[in-house]
């Protein structure tokens, strides 16, 4: 898909991959709206590419409805989305202080998988009102953000893992429900890459890592994302999970 000129949401547009996912958009020509829960970052990234801040808890259906409606009204309905937004906190199944609370788990799960599914829909049903954009009868593309942990597994992070593995679940589904109107739906299931969330990790962890025998790239490069809107040989790609 060409995404000049199109609506464009990033999901955790104020840091990381989603902001440098919606710098790509934004030079690509998309009229981009970045979610996310901190509203100081997001006002400085919109301000950068010259898109709308709309703050978002991404969990919450009503504060997701907002936003969604927001971002449409500035832009009209979102022919991509992309979610990016989420978190990693740290804790072994049974840690020092016994075993990991069970509101820890599900504050991940509510932000990583819910939340991505959340948006997902709200976008989703937008464009089942939206005409096709070509002769094939694309109507828009959703990108969801998984990790090589739903594969892997990393130590300290089973909330995180099993949302990512979710994700990785969701994506044929959402792609066999949506592909009918249109819809592609892939996700992208990246490595270890120096973002604030990574950076935000345990010493312990981080010195884990640094001896990993493959550099950490430094920065996101937004077009990683953005390689799904072109399609790719004959088919466009529909349902995959790319590592
Ligand atoms: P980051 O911490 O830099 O960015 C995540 C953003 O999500 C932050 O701006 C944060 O405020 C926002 N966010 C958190 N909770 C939110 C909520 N409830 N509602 C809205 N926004 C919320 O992290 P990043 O490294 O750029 O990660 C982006 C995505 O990539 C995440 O889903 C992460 O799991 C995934 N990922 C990261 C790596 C890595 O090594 N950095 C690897 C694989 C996958």
């Amino acid at each position: 898909m060409n995404v000049s000129g199109h609506a464009a949401i990033v999901t955790g547009g104020a840091s990381g991959m989603g902001a440098e996912t919606a710098h790509a958009l934004a030079v690509a020509g998309a009229k981009v709206t970045i979610l996310d829960v901190n509203k100081e970052a997001l006002d400085e990234v919109a301000k950068e590419i010259g898109g709308l801040a709309v703050e978002c808890d991404v969990s919450s259906s009503e504060s997701a409805q907002a936003a969604v409606a927001a971002a449409r009204n500035a832009h009209g309905a979102a022919r991509v989305l992309v979610n990016c937004a989420g978190i990693a906190p740290a804790k072994r199944i049974v840690g020092r202080d016994g075993p990991m609370p069970l509101e820890d788990f599900k504050k991940v799960i509510d932000v990583n998988l819910i939340g991505s599914f959340n948006v997902l829909r709200l976008v989703a049903a937008d464009l089942y009102a939206e005409e096709p954009l070509d002769d094939v009868g694309e109507r828009g593309v959703i990108v969801n953000t998984a990790s090589v942990a739903a594969f892997e597994g990393q130590v300290g992070q089973a909330a995180y893992t099993a949302s990512k593995g979710g994700l990785v679940a969701l994506t044929i589904q959402a792609a066999r429900d949506l592909s009918g109107k249109g819809i592609r739906v892939v996700t992208i299931a990246p490595g270890f890459i120096a973002t604030p969330m990574l950076l935000g990790m345990p010493e312990e962890t981080l010195f884990k890592i640094r001896r990993l025998p493959f550099a950490v790239p430094l920065t996101w490069d937004g077009n990683s994302s953005l390689a799904f809107l072109a399609p790719r040989g004959i088919r466009p790609v529909v349902g995959r999970v790319e590592h």
